[in-house]
């Protein structure tokens, strides 16, 4: 099997599983327990909390563990708005955020307040200036993605941050696809706020974590004990924070390597489909996007044809993102990119890790382009979409 759907999720690598083995039986005791093996278990996650602070300039009290980056982004967002008093307000984010974005918007309209959502260019990237127009007395946050989890765009969060910071307004980023991968410093791009999510750099899924900067008086998201300095009550995953910290070290420490390495794999890649394949477009721009990602419009392909033969090949790749898939509409990134409903139904995302070789991807050069080649002649002979698909 080859497996190129790491914007969906990641295996937990051997190290960081073997880390968090004894967490789940041996030493399964209560960080919050009085004796030793609770403390113990506290000064684990402690540990965990540094690293993590330490690899985005942080401070360890400014970590906040959660379940994933969905509740992350739902903590930050919903938290802005009550802490602007929850009668109403202004958001401003953007049209291909991640679904954990979009939907606590939409909550969030639904409650009076109101959300800006800005285009993104024709190469797949959010404009400054754009932020900066958008701002209004009453704007009480700005959530812009890191970078997209369709088609790797990387967004001028920097820029976006600097303007923020000078209208004194908190700046989100849901940095799930950047975290561990790309260098984040959040005192140089003036973040307030960053969600990220383990299973998507090699840790377990079901753990995150928000950072919030200090002075923030963002409101608890979950109500009961006093873990995570009484901001986010219950019992803290043990294994799973472990499992993290594990992987963010591994992840971080080989991050210029498997940039690099990655990149390299990714372009092998796309210069043989685009040499070898006609009717290939690449959506998004080419050089500011994840060295992983590659976002793939066939003509005349269906994607959904493609995806489930290329699966029969031992080759796992995906449509949109795999939070879209059983959502059936196009995806909202590729109709904001401009695509056409057709263009964005014949458009497939292979995403790349480290475990990935270049014999793979000759192997799935030339599988896409035995398919795309079969498809496309299914197609001209009237066959339909049933017949392709089984
Ligand atoms: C995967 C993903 C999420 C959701 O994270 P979970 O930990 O799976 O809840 C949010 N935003 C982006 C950009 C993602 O890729």
């Amino acid at each position: 099997m080859i497996y190129l759907d790491h914007a969906a999720t990641t295996a937990v690598h051997p190290q960081a599983l073997k880390e968090m083995l004894p967490y789940f039986a041996g030493q399964y005791w209560n960080p919050s327990g009085n004796y030793q093996g609770g403390t113990e278990n506290k000064k684990k996650l402690e540990q965990v909390r540094k690293d993590i602070a330490d690899s985005l300039n942080a401070h360890p009290e400014e970590i906040f563990f959660t379940s994933g980056g969905t509740e992350s982004d739902n903590w930050a967002l919903t938290g802005l708005a009550e802490k602007s008093g929850g009668k109403g307000g202004h958001l401003i984010t953007t049209q291909i955020e991640h679904h954990a974005i979009l939907h606590t918007c939409q909550y969030l309209q639904d409650r009076g307040f109101e959300v800006t959502y800005l285009p993104i260019n024709e190469m797949g990237v959010v404009e400054p200036e754009a932020v900066r127009r958008a701002i209004r007395p009453d704007t009480i946050g700005i959530s812009v993605m890191y970078a997209n989890n369709e088609i790797g765009t990387l967004q001028p969060v920097a820029e976006i941050g600097r303007i923020a910071s000078r209208h004194q307004i908190p700046f989100h980023t849901d940095a799930v696809q950047g975290y561990a991968h790309l260098p984040i410093d959040v005192q140089k791009e003036h973040i307030t706020l960053l969600s990220a999510s383990a299973h998507k750099f090699g840790g377990p899924k079901g753990t995150g974590f928000l950072y919030i900067r200090q002075g923030l008086e963002l409101p608890s998201f979950l109500h009961g004990g006093g873990q995570e300095r009484g901001r986010r009550a219950g019992t803290e995953n043990v294994p799973g924070i472990i499992g993290m910290g594990a992987a963010a070290r591994i992840c971080t420490g080989r991050q210029e390597e498997n940039w690099h390495r990655i990149r390299r794999m990714r372009d092998y890649l796309l210069a043989r489909i685009l040499s070898g394949i006609s009717g290939v477009r690449l959506n998004g721009s080419v050089g500011r996007r994840l060295p992983g990602n590659l976002n793939l419009c066939f003509e005349g392909v269906e994607a959904q044809s493609l995806i489930v033969m290329m699966e029969m090949k031992g080759i796992y790749i995906a449509g949109g993102s795999a939070c879209t898939a059983s959502e059936h509409g196009p995806s909202h990134v590729l109709t904001a990119l401009g695509l056409s409903e057709t263009e964005a139904r014949s458009s497939v995302r292979l995403t790349l890790g480290e475990e990935n070789t270049i014999e793979e991807m000759e192997e799935v050069y030339q599988q896409l382009a035995e398919t795309v080649d079969e498809l496309r002649e299914l197609k001209e002979a009237g066959g339909n979409r049933e017949e392709i698909t089984l």
